[in-house]
């Protein structure tokens, strides 16, 4: 008879103490499969994640997990208890033997799930430590209820859903995640304020799209190049939230608050859109975050000495999916690949050229980046730019 292993839960989100949790029970209880049940509406509390994202984060972290499958046992009809999700399963898995996988920290209640004669009498339980967690007392009182436990020891991880979403919550990438998990959270802006509604509101729906899209790749290229990823994401919403504005608006802003050092630029919205976003990233959004905030700031004219995590935002923005095709942009994207400064580099190359041909200056900050980027490039990097621009 195939033996089954239930783990249900709220998966908000997933983590590796869950993925653990599996490869414990099917090693030790020499179970044929885990089954991961994610409830959409569990009744001891609300989840904050909608169950669309916490089934696709689960998808992400089960991928590649050999003997772990998802169920969608907890999202049918008015599924909302455990002993709700088994006909489903039954009819899902005929003939199988069901256990039910759990955490140390779920043992004392137990006795009083929804209907638990019934559940208890079809299913075993198996339990697996949890740090800080004491067993023993839970464990004897569950067995006096007539539930038949079995405690699987093994080496538990210290991650726990909760802290992800505290830390999260706080533009940090909180360690436990499966790297697919991180950067889905991160492009979706999930366990963080909505600033959708209000961005929308800022900026036309072309800008808006281009909004998503820059974060989106801010969170692959932070990714790719070991750097904070929600930050990234952070930095490329909020980039161009100060675009959108009338010049003569963003002008009073930054004259204001002192935001250009060069006051004969207060009639360029292209230079101000950076200095003027970070402002109301900070007054209006309540970034305090400097990282992010520097992004936001030289992501249209760089900054000599400008931060990997800045060169990510300044990279993404020129790049990202939904940029229309421009002479360079598969040259910069390639760069991308490979190395920020590199392709940062190779940006404002293509912008100085093109600028050039039409007549228009430089902007000295961008002359000064350029310089600044080309001398900080190591060798290699120096290479595969002359190489790509030898290609043309
Ligand atoms: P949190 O992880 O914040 O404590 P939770 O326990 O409500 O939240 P669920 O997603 O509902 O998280 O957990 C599903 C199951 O996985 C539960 O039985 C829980 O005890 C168990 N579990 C969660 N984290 C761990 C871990 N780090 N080690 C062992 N078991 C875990």
């Amino acid at each position: 008879m195939r033996r089954i292993g239930v783990l249900g839960g709220t998966f908000d989100p997933i983590h590796l103490g869950h993925i653990l949790l599996g490869k414990q029970m099917l090693t030790q209880a020499q179970l044929d499969l885990v089954l991961f049940v994610p409830m959409a509406r569990p009744s001891h509390r609300k989840p904050e994640a909608d169950i669309t994202h916490r089934l696709a984060m689960c998808r992400l972290a089960l991928m590649n997990e050999k003997g772990m499958a998802l169920s969608e046992a907890g999202i049918q009809g008015s599924v909302r208890y455990t002993a709700d999700t088994l006909p489903y399963l039954r009819k899902e898995y005929p003939g199988a033997r069901f256990s039910l996988i759990l955490g140390a920290d779920k043992l004392p209640s137990l006795p009083y799930w929804h209907e638990a004669d019934r559940l208890f009498a079809a299913c075993d339980v198996l339990c697996c430590p949890r740090p800080g967690i004491s067993t023993d007392e839970a464990l004897a009182k569950a067995r006096e209820a007539g539930i038949h436990v079995t405690l699987v020891q093994g080496e538990p991880l210290p991650y726990s859903s909760t802290l992800i979403r505290d830390m999260t919550a706080q533009y940090l990438d909180a360690p436990g995640l499966p790297p697919d998990v991180l950067c889905y959270m991160a492009e979706n802006g999930l366990y963080q304020p909505d600033f959708l509604p209000r961005l929308r509101h800022m900026m036309n729906p072309r800008r808006f799209r281009h909004t998503l899209g820059v974060r989106k790749e801010a969170v692959r290229l932070s990714s790719l190049h070991g750097l904070p990823i929600q930050k990234a994401a952070l930095a490329g919403l909020l980039h161009d939230c100060a675009k959108g504005m009338p010049v003569p608006v963003m002008a009073k802003i930054a004259e204001e608050n002192g935001l250009m050092a060069d006051t004969s630029l207060l009639s360029s919205g292209a230079m101000m859109h950076g200095p003027v976003g970070a402002y109301l990233a900070k007054e209006q959004f309540g970034v305090r975050d400097e990282e992010v905030l520097d992004a936001i700031r030289s992501h249209t004219v760089g900054r000599p000495g400008m931060t990997p995590l800045e060169m990510c935002i300044f990279v993404a923005d020129a790049t990202e999916e939904n940029r229309e095709d421009y002479d360079g942009l598969k040259e910069i994207r390639a760069l991308s690949e490979y190395s920020l400064a590199a392709a940062a580099a190779r940006s404002l190359q293509l912008t100085e050229e093109y600028l050039e041909k039409s007549g228009r200056p430089f902007y000295s900050v961008s002359r000064q980046t350029l310089d600044w980027l080309l001398q900080s490039l190591t060798p290699a990097e120096s290479a595969r730019l002359r190489s790509i621009r030898r290609s043309r």
